[in-house]
């Protein structure tokens, strides 16, 4: 394992999350609103976004400074036209250890297959509700249920395992179905993992009144189905986790909203057009493809790398709470650097 760099409160890099893409096939409320972005919206250039050969050039200086998990995200990486090519490109890299993807789930069925095949270890697919209205209204109209659930059993063909589901929780939107979705992924032997709604971006009108709290969600699931809670399983671990006391199976929490984790947060993020960010809500990015595209050596881009790691300040979940709504600066968008 490579001797990791840290930032200044001695955190060291550990994951890397590659958004391939800003652009996504679903219109989620609580990450791109249709009413913004719509027909006109300008995505990202083709001739803006990193190609796969740069993306490899970056994510082999990233490794050999600590990161050891690779995690493929957008937008939507499955749009990201033949994007098992990168995975093919990355899994090789020296020192990684794991490579996975989080997807909505609806081109899986043309591509778990590929994706496996290609290298990827695992996979994470966003599940918000198994209400097909809810759900409906959840991601812009664009996909049934049944879609996903196509997805996530092409997915478990593939041996894509274990098969990890992210559910993002709105108070009045979906949190009267969350119990059915524990039972369905329970039954299933997946991971579910709820997400506290956040505030990231500036765009889904994020109210505190909509975020339903992790320990709120465990005791409407520990009412139907008794939990136990588990140590985590690695340090930077970010869900808390529990399992059913019955023995079958688990689940995790990203209370990040209220019970923040930036104390143990190993995360760097290379957005689609080549920027690092070290926070999930930074405001501000090092870019790194202009270095790239004007010819410096893998050390001068290593250095900078360096440098933005090692200056690193990010306690933004800590600090949520003493702010007001005008110190929320412009923030950049989920959909842009993944989650
Ligand atoms: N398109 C892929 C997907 O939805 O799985 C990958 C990118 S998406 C930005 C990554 C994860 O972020 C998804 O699980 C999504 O539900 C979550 N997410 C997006 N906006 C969020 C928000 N405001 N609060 C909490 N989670 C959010
Ligand atoms: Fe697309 Fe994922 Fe954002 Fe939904 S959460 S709009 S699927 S990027
Ligand atoms: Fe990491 Fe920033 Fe999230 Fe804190 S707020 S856990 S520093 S990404």
């Amino acid at each position: 394992m490579a001797d990791a760099i840290q930032d200044t409160f001695k955190r060291p890099l550990r994951d890397l999350r590659i958004s391939v893409t800003d652009r996504c096939n679903f219109r989620c409320a609580y990450c791109m609103p249709a009413e913004i972005f719509g027909e006109h919206y300008r995505f990202l250039p083709k001739a803006e976004i990193l190609t796969f050969e740069e993306i490899t050039r970056l994510t082999g200086i990233i490794v050999r400074l600590g990161a050891v998990k690779l995690r493929i995200t957008g937008g939507e990486p499955l749009v990201r036209e033949q994007v098992d090519k990168l995975i093919g490109m990355l899994s090789p890299i020296d020192g990684v250890d794991d490579v996975t993807l989080t997807t909505n789930g609806f081109l899986l069925p043309q591509k778990a297959q590929l994706l496996k095949d290609a290298g990827l270890n695992r996979i994470t697919v966003s599940l918000d509700s198994l209400d097909d209205t809810v759900f409906r209204k959840m991601n812009g109209n664009r996909s049934s249920v049944q879609k996903v659930l196509d997805g996530i059993e092409a997915a478990e063909k593939a041996g894509l395992q274990p098969i990890k589901i992210n559910c993002v929780v709105q108070r009045g939107v979906n949190d009267h179905t969350i119990v059915d979705l524990a039972r369905w992924a329970k039954d299933k032997g997946y991971i579910l993992r709820f997400i506290e709604y956040m505030d990231v971006g500036t765009k889904n009108g994020w109210r505190m009144d909509q975020v339903v709290p992790a320990q709120e969600i465990v005791e409407r699931i520990d009412a139907v189905m008794p939990l136990v809670q588990t140590k985590r399983n690695y340090q930077s671990e970010v869900a808390l986790r529990y399992n059913y006391q019955d023995g079958g199976g688990e689940i995790g929490l990203i209370a990040s909203v209220t019970k923040p984790f930036c104390g143990a947060c190993s995360r760097m993020r290379l957005s689609p057009e080549g920027s690092i960010y070290t926070c999930l809500f930074a405001t501000q990015g090092t870019d790194l493809r202009e270095p790239l595209r004007s010819g410096a050596s893998d050390d001068e881009i290593e250095q900078i790398i360096r440098n933005t790691w090692g200056t690193r300040i990010d306690r933004y979940s800590e600090l949520r709470s003493e702010q007001t709504d005008e110190d929320r600066a412009e923030k950049v968008e989920m959909y842009h650097i993944g989650g």
